[in-house]
């Protein structure tokens, strides 16, 4: 059998294990594959042995972000009708840079990105694109502000930024050969922008919108909101007074990855004015010029660090279209009212101790007695057993517990089940 040949049997196999993985209820939780056997060969292992490989050995050697006992890092949350998008849009070779070749899809995610701008009270005249992660998202958003100051004839070089940013934030300077600066050294020669976080990662805080924005306001420089977890709850009523301010953000981001239950890999990243994040991106050759034809053309390769590009917001927009946005509100108000049960329940335990009072949807808290490696056990007996994906983190040196959620189906019993094991 050729490389292009259909094989029926093969298909029959691997939808039969999507539709088997759509059906886990929860999914298991996964684990790890030290090593697999080599599998690249000359002539091809064929397609029974392959997909044998890939189904029982690869994909169970990975975690399942999914599994509502997940609760490390920043988890995900798929929606099944996102994930059947991603699907689709898997066995579709549609291509989702230019207008010119996939205006439906441009005009999808264009939908998805205007009602992320309209949560956040930006003007018409806002838009981007989806890149693969925050990381890009920060980077492409930095160096449209960096060209905007540059245009005006300004040195920029250096960004300030608040406490607890992402690592992203330092390492895309690094690439930037920008140099980070605290907020209390905005007015410093060569700051052009400044980077608030929404919330931060570690804990969940978010800046003072409304400050950082006045200070950005009074010294003219470019406010970048980094909300690639955090940003998502601006959905949720109960949550939206948290970002007040961000209607003067020049560009803000939001991973569709993380709790606005899209696939892996989605961030959505937004300027207040499209048109700065099109004059520091757009590439220019010979074979492109054909997309720009038309000039009212939105082509999304125009807005981020990349050219060709999978439309990855693609599921974002179905699952909005399908549940309504109603749907996500609701969802992220779930999440935050079990943290803030989780909250209580660690209260009442008298072996435990809250550290802060979570703002979003992470609880951080002690265990009276544990040091370190007593947290690292923990972690990794639980994970050992397949019972949750928990990490420990540190605040001001000290090693603590961490559950981080954005799960709707993540419960207070499964907050429970997993607080039992530190007794
Ligand atoms: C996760 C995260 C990022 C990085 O996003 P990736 O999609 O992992 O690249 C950036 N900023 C914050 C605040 C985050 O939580």
């Amino acid at each position: 059998m050729s490389l292009h040949d259909r094989d029926e049997r093969l298909e029959a196999a691997i939808l039969a294990a999507v539709r088997e993985r759509l059906a886990a209820d929860p999914p298991a939780l996964g684990g790890t594959a030290d090593a697999i056997p080599p599998a690249i060969t000359a002539a091809g292992l064929g397609a029974e042995r392959a997909a044998a490989l890939l189904l029982d050995t690869v994909i169970p050697g990975a975690f399942q972000i999914d599994h509502p006992r997940y609760l490390a890092f920043i988890p995900s949350a798929q929606a099944p009708a996102a994930a059947l998008a991603d699907t689709l849009l898997a066995v579709n070779s549609i291509y989702g840079g230019s207008w010119l070749e996939g205006s439906g899809l441009v005009a999808a995610e264009n939908q998805a990105l205007r009602w992320l701008a309209d949560l956040a009270g930006l003007p018409a005249a806002a838009g981007g694109t989806f890149v693969q992660g925050g990381t890009n998202g920060n980077l492409s958003a930095l160096h449209a502000a960096r060209a905007a100051a540059r245009a005006r004839g300004e040195r920029a070089t250096r960004v300030a930024v608040s406490a607890d940013a992402h690592s992203s934030i330092e390492q895309m300077l690094r690439v930037m050969d920008a140099e980070p600066v605290g907020l209390d050294a905005v007015d410093a020669d060569g700051v052009f922008a400044v980077v608030a976080t929404a919330g931060t990662t570690n804990l969940g805080r978010v800046d003072d919108l409304a400050a950082v924005a006045a200070l950005c306001r009074e010294h003219g420089l470019w406010m970048h909101v980094d909300g690639a977890y955090g940003l998502a709850a601006l959905c949720a009523p109960s949550a939206r007074h948290r970002f007040d301010g961000i209607e003067h953000a020049d560009s803000f981001i939001v991973d569709p990855h993380k709790w606005l239950f899209s696939p892996f890999d989605c961030c959505a990243l937004v300027y207040r004015d499209a048109a700065l994040g099109r004059a520091a991106h757009r590439q220019h050759a010979s074979y492109l010029e054909a997309l720009y034809a038309d000039d009212a053309a939105f082509n999304p390769s125009d807005y981020g660090v990349h050219l060709t590009r999978r439309a990855r917001g693609l599921p974002f927009w179905f699952a909005l279209a399908v549940h309504g946005t109603d749907a996500f509100a609701e969802a992220v108000e779930t999440t935050l009212a079990v943290t803030r049960a989780g909250a209580d329940e660690i209260r009442a335990r008298e072996e435990l101790e809250l550290v802060l009072e979570p703002e979003l949807s992470v609880l951080a808290f002690r265990r009276r007695g544990w040091v370190a490696a007593d947290y690292d056990r923990w972690a990794d007996a639980l994970r050992a057993s397949g019972t949750a994906f928990v990490m420990p983190t540190t605040v001001a040196g000290e090693t603590i517990a961490r559950l981080a959620l954005v799960n709707p189906r993540t419960t207070l019993d499964d907050l429970r089940a997993v607080l039992d094991t530190m007794r």
